[in-house]
């Protein structure tokens, strides 16, 4: 069976990736890579949710250690950017890069990101990012899980599982321009 190293964001992106990888027969295998989550707190319990859908789904899935030092050295020039914009380039090129080396050196075929089962993020970004790490050991997939019925899955299996929706995308930037954002609304 073709083997697919896949990134994780969070669990509700996990639940369209996962069925529509293995609809198309490959074997998942998770990476929860997220130094771009903070604080601390929030990674932990995103990382909680998305080890309880991988056990229930039997999924195996990696969990590096949690290091958000290099994500602040990439990112801090970029700290006011709009969401979308070059803070977000960095960090998602930090992670597919992350599942790349991983899958390289596990010898796993192709690697492809539950990011693009997303709303909120830039498919093009997300997928020239992934291309441009291809090699010829290991492929990017590349993918849209939230169309075809994605984003509706996810909603249905999330209610069902009473899984955990953030509502903010994961860095200290991304949560002080939601917090402004609803204190905007309020006024
Ligand atoms: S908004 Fe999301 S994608 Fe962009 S830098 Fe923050 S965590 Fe990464």
């Amino acid at each position: 069976m073709k083997r697919v190293l896949l990134h994780i964001c969070c669990v509700i992106d996990l639940v369209p990736a996962v069925q529509r990888l293995r609809e198309e027969g490959y074997s998942v295998i998770g990476y929860f890579h997220n130094p771009n989550i903070q604080p601390e707190e929030e990674y932990r319990k995103r990382l909680q949710e998305v080890w309880r859908l991988s056990v229930m789904w039997d999924v195996p899935t990696i969990l590096p250690a949690y290091n958000p030092i290099d994500f602040f050295r990439e990112t801090v020039p970029f700290w006011n950017t709009p969401e979308r914009g070059e803070r977000c380039r960095v960090c998602i090129s930090k992670n597919l890069k992350a599942t790349r080396d991983l899958a390289l050196s596990l010898g796993i075929k192709y690697f492809a990101t539950t990011l693009t089962a997303s709303r909120f993020k830039d498919l093009n970004m997300v997928n020239s990012i992934g291309n441009s790490l291809s090699t010829n050991e290991t492929v990017y997939l590349e993918s849209a899980f939230r169309k075809s019925g994605g984003q509706e899955i996810a909603v249905k299996i999330a209610k069902m599982y009473k899984l955990y929706r953030q509502n903010y995308c994961g860095c200290v930037y991304s949560k002080r321009d939601a917090i402004m954002k609803r204190r905007q609304n309020n006024t």
